[in-house]
């Protein structure tokens, strides 16, 4: 009610509501406000039990041995054993992946820059790889992190071995060029912190994973497992809200089985207390 209404009503005190006298034709004249007040009254009553009427629809429903939470449950169970099966599938596949690892050729930093624009230089065998910082003027005013370097000269294709495969080649020389690329920050970041370089080798940079054999990267993580890891994250996440929301249609079905009783006696205390005030005369309108 606005503030102005109820101020304007303030004289005769809502207390008096319950206790106003039966209603005889005199009362209206009299009392305007307490009819007024009696029709509220009503109103709100007769919303309380289209709100009752509505719940015990939903608790009688909820008592049926099939209902819409039964139903929608056992949807849910459906999607929960998909998700557990697909989890159970992400296995890696060891016979789909190469394991050749390189020989402990050493990786030597020729070369450091660490600015405007940064730079380095990597050797391991005949191959030099230099690689240059991506200068991108616009962002250049408010950049903190260090520099991304990219490769500017040189490629890994000559320490490939010539009697692999050639899918096999192209995926080493794709697992070396990320690898060197790494070596390469790495290099960088230990210039600027004052730090000896980095000192890997071919083999570093192709050690087999234990767990798929595919190969890890110089610092011992494995691409195809951390992928794995993720999809196994992103179903796991996704279990746990069909878990959740089970849970949560199970607790309502259950509240309103539980709730019968109340909502009975309530809807017909309501009743009671409507047919009081009509018996009055009053109408809601
Ligand atoms: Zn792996």
């Amino acid at each position: 009610m606005p503030w102005w209404r109820r101020v304007r009503h303030t004289p005769p005190p809502h207390g008096a509501e319950p206790a106003a006298p039966a209603g005889t034709p005199g009362d209206d004249a009299g009392q305007p406000y307490i009819r007024d007040a009696e029709r509220r009254s009503l109103r709100r009553l007769l919303q309380r039990r289209s709100n009752l009427a509505y719940d015990l629809a939903q608790a009688e429903l909820a008592l049926q041995p099939e209902n819409p939470w039964t139903e929608r449950i056992a949807q849910l169970d459906a999607a929960i054993a998909q998700a557990e099966a697909d989890l159970a599938a992400l296995r890696p596949a060891p016979a789909t992946v190469p394991r050749v690892q390189l020989p402990a050729t050493p990786i030597a930093v020729e070369d450091v820059r660490p600015a405007e624009p940064a730079a380095v230089t990597l050797r391991a065998g005949e191959v030099t790889l230099r690689y240059q910082e991506e200068i991108d003027w616009a962002e250049r005013g408010h950049q903190v992190a260090l520099p991304q370097l990219a490769r500017v000269a040189g490629d890994v294709a000559p320490l490939v071995p010539a009697d692999l495969e050639a899918s096999t080649r192209a995926a080493l020389a794709d697992h070396l060029r990320q690898g060197f690329s790494i070596v390469a920050e790495e290099a960088l970041e230990r210039a600027a912190a004052g730090e000896p370089p980095p000192a890997y080798t071919l083999a570093d940079l192709t050690r087999p994973c234990p767990t798929c054999g595919g190969w890890q990267d110089p610092k011992g993580r494995c691409a195809a497992c951390a992928e794995l890891e993720r999809q196994r994250q992103r179903i796991r996440a996704g279990l746990e809200r069909l878990r959740a929301e089970r849970d949560e249609q199970r607790q309502e079905m259950e509240r309103y089985r539980e709730r019968l009783p109340v909502i009975r006696r309530q809807l017909a205390e309501t009743e009671a207390d409507i047919a009081k005030l009509r018996a009055k005369g009053v109408e809601p309108a």
